[in-house]
């Protein structure tokens, strides 16, 4: 019997959450038995045209991670969804929005004319700034339009799950590939790779009645100073747990690092920055006015805080020019 067909493409993405892929370490000698790799551009030396020249639906299921920051990036989500029958929004760059979706805090000219002109890594006096199209002797050179601001898989098709993580944890993978060979996916439309509940729900630190008078920046604590038992939140270090997805086990929190929110907002939250800064409000221990703006004012970068992972897929979605 002919093997499932299989593809992982990256869009525009750091690439981790292929190469987490590769996490699931020996088991990948049972991915390779069960399934045909047609298209993954990491691995193998397939062509655009290739994806192009097969039948709509050929590719049984299809992980798409990174970003729709270009055109290209736009054409390979839409030709992977004619072609494939299950397109997952694999990692949170896909799903959410993630890192590179916080470029949406600036604008597609601002981010050239620093990269190119004002960095202060940049030697480029002649100002040369990349075209979509350039005319040189031989002929026309084309390079993919950067979009103006950065979209997530779903924002541009239909997809039929999302995979959260940043990258996603390799049980994780590994139980959503499982499901996929055995054909035990969930209804269409569901978050795929995660727990039930939030990253509080598996954290085993032990959690009190939260009442905070300062924040601390992670890199100003020594962690031996903070008890190892109790809620990181308690103790001053900004943690998303509360408002995160709950499916990598809260790994950070295990190590004294706050979640960061890379599993995006749990089921059910419309707008992760909004719940997680009215959580945050919720425990400052004071009810004087000056006192509480200066515990606020310490929760430095609060979009980065608070929509790190999710920007693009929030309420807020992007800076208004
Ligand atoms: S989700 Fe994280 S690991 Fe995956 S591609 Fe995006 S930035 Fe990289
Ligand atoms: S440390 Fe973070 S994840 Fe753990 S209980 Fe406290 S707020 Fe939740
Ligand atoms: S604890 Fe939070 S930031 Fe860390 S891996 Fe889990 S979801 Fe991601």
């Amino acid at each position: 019997m002919a093997k499932p067909k299989f593809a992982i493409y990256w869009a525009g993405s750091c690439g981790g959450c292929e190469i987490a892929f590769l996490d699931i370490r020996e088991k990948i000698l049972d991915v390779d038995k069960a399934v045909d790799l047609v298209f993954c551009p990491c691995l193998m030396d397939t062509k655009y045209q290739d994806v192009e020249a097969m039948s709509d639906k050929e590719i049984d299921v299809c992980l798409f991670n990174g970003v729709i920051r270009n055109e290209e990036n736009l054409h390979m989500a839409n030709l992977l969804r004619k072609k494939s029958k299950v397109l997952v929004a694999y990692g949170s760059c896909a799903s959410e929005g993630c890192i590179p979706g916080l470029a949406n805090l600036t604008h597609r000219d601002e981010i050239i004319k620093y990269v190119y002109h004002d960095s202060p890594s940049v030697g480029n006096p002649r100002k040369v700034t990349p075209q979509p199209k350039t005319k040189v002797k031989a002929g026309e050179l084309t390079i993919p339009a950067m979009f103006e601001y950065v979209r997530t898989l779903p924002q541009v098709v239909d997809v039929d799950y999302r995979m959260p993580g940043c990258p996603p944890v390799a049980e994780q993978i590994w139980a959503v590939i499982q499901a996929v060979l055995s054909g035990a996916l969930p209804e269409k439309g569901s978050l795929v790779g995660i727990n039930a509940k939030t990253v509080c729900d598996e954290c085993e630190r032990t959690k009190d009645e939260k009442r905070v008078k300062q924040f601390f920046r992670p890199h100003l604590v020594d962690p031996k100073t903070l008890d190892p038992e109790k809620c990181l939140l308690e103790q001053g270090i900004i943690c998303n747990g509360p408002a995160t997805q709950a499916g990598c086990g809260a790994l950070c929190p295990a190590v004294n690092l706050g979640c960061r929110g890379c599993y995006g907002p749990a089921e059910g939250i419309q707008d992760m920055g909004g719940k997680l800064a009215g959580a945050i409000a919720s425990i400052i221990d004071s009810d004087d006015p000056e006192e509480i703006e200066k515990i606020v004012n310490q929760v430095v970068d609060p979009v980065g805080t608070f929509y790190r992972f999710n920007l693009p897929s929030s309420l807020l979605g992007r800076r208004v020019r």
